[in-house]
């Protein structure tokens, strides 16, 4: 497939792997973490967005609607989601930017390119591209051939992802991802269906396999995000530790603190926010608590 579905390409991402980073959020996702730090990843249809904080309240874009899909109301502008054929029209002409669509088609030689004007910047700081979504794994073949492109031309390539996904859809990457960084969120499988819904049997044999495949190669990392009230848990974290010892001690793992930022992007979708009143991470010294569970088993952690 020489198309795929993006939301967002982020250059000069430092928190997506070693060095500077370009990052290809690919849309659609089939978890639904109570969390999600990017909501606009989590549906692989595109939508139309207002922010309503950005709008002026001109109505040029009812005006072009060839659909009558906006009405302006005395508050609010609404939009009719059945009747909006994503033609762009009001997009085009809001003089404010409040109108926006959450993801767009690209092809194989547009995120190469894209990916590569940053090359210069990759080479200076051990940088390279990242995989992220959504789950990168949805667009399997999409994946599959940017990453092999890239890695011909000499780009470093990480993939961050819950690898929910069948073993088929893996093993072909491999060969063309440099660095896998896994993500690990809830030990027991029923509490993972509750807070991710999906169970856990599938994520914990590939973590295992692809463990056994890339054991002493440095290629893996284990990144544990920490959610109030469902990640970080003394039960939970303590129950991951002793997971990730068993499978292969040497395997680092990499703590995650909550982002409490994410709750504007909610806000401004208008989407509801279970972690609407969290609005601090956890501290340095709460962080290094959770640590310390990794470090009794044995496990590196940072
Ligand atoms: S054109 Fe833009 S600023 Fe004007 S009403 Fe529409 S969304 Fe708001
Ligand atoms: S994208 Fe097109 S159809 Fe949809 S609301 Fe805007 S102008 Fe109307």
């Amino acid at each position: 497939m020489s198309t795929g579905r993006v939301f967002d390409i982020q250059r000069f991402s430092v928190h997506d792997g070693p060095g500077i980073r370009t990052t290809v959020f690919l849309k659609g996702c089939p978890m639904r973490c109570r969390w999600c730090q990017n909501p606009e990843g989590l549906d692989r249809a595109v939508s139309l967005w207002h922010f309503e904080n950005l709008c002026g309240r001109s109505g040029t874009c009812v005006e072009v609607c060839p659909t009558m899909a906006l009405t302006l109301g005395p508050d609010r502008l609404t939009i009719n989601h059945a009747a909006c054929t994503l033609c762009g029209k009001c997009v085009e002409v809001c003089p404010r930017n409040a109108l926006a669509f959450d993801g767009r088609d690209v092809t194989v030689d547009e995120v190469v390119e894209e990916v590569l004007r940053d090359s210069v910047f990759h080479g200076v700081s051990g940088g390279g591209v990242t995989f992220s979504g959504g789950e990168a794994l949805a667009q399997p073949q999409f994946l599959l051939k940017v990453a092999s492109v890239l890695r011909e031309r000499d780009v470093t390539t990480t993939l961050e992802s819950a690898l929910h996904a069948p073993w088929a859809v893996i093993e072909p990457l491999l060969d063309v991802i440099s660095l896998f960084v896994v993500d690990v969120k809830v030990a027991d499988s029923a509490a993972h269906a509750v807070a991710t819904g999906v169970p856990n049997e599938l994520i914990l044999a590939n973590v295992r396999r692809l463990a056994e495949r890339l054991a002493g190669t440095g290629r893996m990392l284990v990144r544990v995000p920490l959610v109030p009230g469902y990640t970080a848990t003394e039960k939970n974290l303590r129950a991951i530790a002793e997971l990730v010892h068993e499978i292969d001690p040497a395997l680092p793992v990499e703590l995650m603190n909550f982002n409490p930022l994410a709750g504007a992007k909610y806000r401004r979708m208008g989407m509801p926010n279970e972690f609407a009143d969290v609005t601090m991470a956890f501290s340095p010294a709460e962080v290094s608590a959770f640590k310390a569970f990794f470090s009794e088993q044995g496990v590196a952690v940072r």
